[in-house]
């Protein structure tokens, strides 16, 4: 390590989470604060693919989620058509020779419990109900006063705040969210003993998929298109995530059918961040969804944010300059983290085309397994490309 810096992460997600513990490991002066009162999430469950699992082996969790998650048999995802009708299988590679499964599902809590455990190990403590008040940004250090009214003097300040980051306007005030134009519907369910891949559905217009979280539960995803935005209430969301994807039959009816007014669903519009580079400026960085939420076609968000993590940690390890660590991580995560966000946007608007299902079997049994290989592939090679020599 070059420098102990002291690093205030604001923000603690995936990316706030695995930042804090990334830079404590390596010796760094760490102070971690999150908006939330208490751990809340708008989300039920996660899958997690290799390359996500590879960073949380770095970070030194990932027995506790293989442990507490459902490690898909072979990483199978059959895709079948809205009446349950076999289309193709494709396999997400594995990792590390074989040892780190290829899909592992998993209930959002539980990784955070995990993550948990790991800043308690590393010595870190969340704050909850913690935000930044106040932050001047000079050229020595960034002054921060923190809501509980305490002034402190940091080197780093790293945003893991997410789609809404408010410190996203020190860094690219310009710069706002997008709407995608789809909605997500999800919904938790016991799973049955025998649904053990992960399952998506092509609708005409909608794609259902089916996850296992855990030993016990699964969770379905719904995707539509809904260009205007549409403000649903809560409480008629359980009927209107039965009606949207009410078109689809096989393993997604028995689920579909199940959820009532006491059913967990959950509305999301998905919404992105599009952020050239500089993804700092001054002492001040964003990383994870902050700097590049995507939509979630791909899967590939929560490795994204890790993988962030990572990497910047080894950028202030390498650079003793302050400005060229932050530009080298940049420079690093902007092409990997593009790529990730442009084909999942993609996938989600070929997905919500309303085409003849007969030219689409055809088409994904052609080139179906070769889209997975190729884009694990392609995020190798960015990172390849990009890696300092
Ligand atoms: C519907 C949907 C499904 C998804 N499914 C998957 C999936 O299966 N796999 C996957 O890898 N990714 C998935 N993603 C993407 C993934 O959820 C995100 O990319 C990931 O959670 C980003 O983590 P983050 O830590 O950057 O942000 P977040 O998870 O948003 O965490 C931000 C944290 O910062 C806190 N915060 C916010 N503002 C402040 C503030 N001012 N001060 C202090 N704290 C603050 C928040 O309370 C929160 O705890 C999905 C996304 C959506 C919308």
């Amino acid at each position: 390590m070059t420098a102990r810096r002291r690093i205030l992460v604001s923000g603690a997600g995936i990316a706030g989470c695995a930042a804090a513990i990334a830079l404590a490991e390596r010796g760094h002066d760490l102070r971690l604060i999150e908006r939330q009162q208490e751990w809340a999430f708008a989300s039920s469950g996660i899958f997690l693919y290799s390359n996500a699992l590879v960073s949380l082996e770095a970070l030194g969790a990932l027995d506790e989620v293989l442990a507490a998650g459902f490690v898909v048999p072979q990483g199978r995802n059959p895709y079948l058509d809205h009446r349950g009708e076999a289309i193709v299988t494709t396999y997400y590679p594995t990792a590390a020779g074989g040892r780190i499964p290829a899909i592992v599902g998993i209930k959002r809590a539980e990784l955070h419990r995990i993550l948990a455990a790991r800043l308690s190990a590393v010595g870190v403590r969340v704050e909850l109900g913690t935000t930044i008040a106040d932050l001047v940004d000079d050229a020595e250090a960034a002054r921060v006063t923190t809501s509980d009214g305490s002034l402190h003097t940091y080197d780093l300040v790293v945003s893991g705040e997410g789609l809404r980051s408010p410190l996203r306007q020190h860094v690219a005030p310009e710069v706002e969210v997008r709407y995608s134009g789809f909605g997500i519907w999800r919904s938790i369910h016991e799973r049955p003993t025998d649904l053990t891949d992960k399952i998506m559905q092509m609708g005409i217009g909608t794609r259902l998929g089916i996850m296992p979280i855990s030993d016990d539960w699964l969770y379905t995803f719904g995707t539509v298109s809904d260009p205007d935005k549409t403000r649903h209430a809560r409480d008629e969301w359980p009927r209107l995530m039965r009606e949207a994807l009410a078109e689809h039959h096989g393993p997604a009816r028995a689920l579909l059918d199940e959820i009532g007014t006491h059913s967990d669903v959950l509305y999301t519009a998905v919404e992105e961040v599009v952020l050239p580079l500089p993804w700092h400026r001054g002492h001040v960085l964003l990383i994870g969804d902050a700097a590049h939420a995507g939509t979630p076609f791909m899967g590939q968000g929560g490795a994204m944010a890790l993988e962030d993590a990572l990497v910047l940690a080894e950028c202030l390890d390498r650079e003793g300059h302050l400005e060229a660590a932050l530009t080298l991580f940049g420079r690093r995560r902007e092409p990997v983290c593009r790529f990730a966000q442009d084909v999942s946007r993609a996938v989600g608007e070929s997905g919500a085309q309303v085409r003849d299902a007969s030219v689409r079997r055809e088409e994904m049994r052609a080139g179906a397994q070769d889209a997975v290989d190729s884009f694990y592939a392609e995020l190798d090679r960015l990172r390849a490309e990009t890696a300092p020599g």
